[in-house]
């Protein structure tokens, strides 16, 4: 008889999103007139920019050609993408990442997954608490996180690395020394950045302790204050230990298109071993890479008519996160994050717990939005709601809330 992958078993049952989708549906149901506002998953509302439309409508026209006509991709992507990347995403930001340390994939909810496959199944991983639930899903996938303790709603092999009000969502040094450490700035779910000094610490320790960080950027064209940095690799010695993951999802709104990247520079090595070299073997054994018509469109996303209308979208996003934070605030609320990405952090009132706040919001304003708890324990007490909705429904949302009155945290 065939075996499974027993470390499939030991994943708590539910998924975040499918309990609230229940817990939506059983209310629409009962409520069929009432019109509800979602301010719940991270997907975008709008759609692709002209420019990449455009780029989209010539690239399949190309297809049709036979001249034209592209089969498989290369396997680190096309080099014109790659290069686009290299100049605008790092030469820019004065940051030297050669073409070959750039791996072309269909987005960062893959490779955050994948990248798990070149490392030993004895690493031990940190995580940020709460967290991006991808990172600990797939290493318990892998084996790596030991078991699951519902109790504690904790992995018994994982270090978590607490982020709440009290350290201001800001991950300290682990006492135990990791392997394997996933940090994500800006941050899922709380919306926290660091600026470079303090990410200046965490290259610092991983290249002591010989530990490889594993840096989700998705959101970096969210920022907006200068001192929050852009790449890891804008730290000094980051090229030694980190890799970093991109997506072309947040900034140019590919969630349902799929593009995204990895970095890994050539020095980050165990032993004599490149990293890159794993990877890229990886790649070309596992994935058949992202498709042309897609890679000319995210190329357009650093044409100079692509710029310009990608940030208009996240100037968008960006002042519905303006108005979710202003009028929480006004109502009483203990908010954080919406500065430097799309998502709005708020600590629940009068002592509720992120379901019960969940059920409250749901049933009285008839607004969705994220129980903190579903990211992780330190998430108890705290709730998500984003900014990607359209600013009509997040100011009717805001204004639902505010009426339910002032709350105390
Ligand atoms: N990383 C983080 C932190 C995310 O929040 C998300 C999506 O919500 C992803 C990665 C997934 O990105 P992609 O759409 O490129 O797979």
């Amino acid at each position: 008889m065939f075996k499974i992958n027993e470390n499939y078993l030991k994943l708590p049952g539910s998924y975040l999103f499918s309990d609230i989708a229940k817990k939506v549906k059983a209310f629409t149901d009962a409520n069929p007139d009432n019109k509800i506002i979602r301010l719940g998953i991270g997907d975008v509302t709008l759609p692709l920019a002209p420019a990449v439309i455009e780029a989209l409508h010539k690239a399949t026209d190309e297809m049709a050609v036979k001249e034209n006509f592209k089969g498989y991709a290369p396997d680190l992507g096309y080099e014109f993408l790659r290069s686009a990347i290299a100049l605008h995403d790092f030469k820019a930001r004065g940051v030297d990442i050669a073409i070959d340390e750039i791996f072309i994939s269909d987005g960062a909810k893959s490779d955050s997954g994948n990248i798990g496959d070149i490392f030993d199944v004895n690493n031990k991983i940190a995580v940020c608490d709460p967290v991006y639930p991808v990172y600990v899903d797939t290493n318990a996938m892998s084996g790596r996180t030991g078991e699951y303790q519902p109790d504690l709603g904790k992995w018994s092999n994982v270090i978590y690395m607490p982020c709440t009000i009290e350290n201001n969502f800001a991950p300290q040094l682990p006492e135990e020394t990791p392997d394997i450490i996933y940090l994500c700035f800006p941050n899922n779910p709380t919306g926290s950045t660091i600026n470079k000094a303090e990410l200046q610490k965490w290259v610092d320790y991983a290249n002591k302790v010989g530990a490889v960080i594993i840096y989700d950027a998705a959101y970096e064209a969210y920022i907006s204050e200068a001192d929050v940095p852009h790449s890891i690799y804008e730290c000094d010695g980051a090229k030694t230990c980190a890799i970093e993951l991109r997506s072309f999802s947040k900034n140019a709104g590919f969630t349902g298109t799929r593009l995204g990247f990895t970095v890994i520079p050539k020095e980050l090595k165990c032993g004599e071993v490149m990293v890159n070299s794993l990877w890229a073997r990886r790649q070309g054994t596992k994935f058949n890479g992202a498709p042309y018509i897609i890679q000319v469109a995210g190329t357009a996303v650093y044409s100079e008519e692509g710029k310009k209308q990608t940030k208009e979208q996240i100037a968008y996003y960006m002042n519905n996160a303006k108005v979710i934070k202003d009028g929480l605030l006004d109502a009483g609320y203990s908010v954080s994050g919406g500065v430097n990405a799309p998502y709005i952090w708020l600590k629940t009132p009068d002592k509720m717990t992120s379901w019960e706040f969940f059920d409250y919001l749901l049933n009285e304003a008839n607004v969705v939005g994220t129980p903190g708890s579903g990211f992780g324990p330190s998430g108890e007490g705290y709730f998500r709601l984003t900014a990607f909705g359209t600013y009509e429904n997040t100011l009717e949302a805001i204004e639902r809330i505010k009426k339910l009155g002032s709350v105390t945290t």
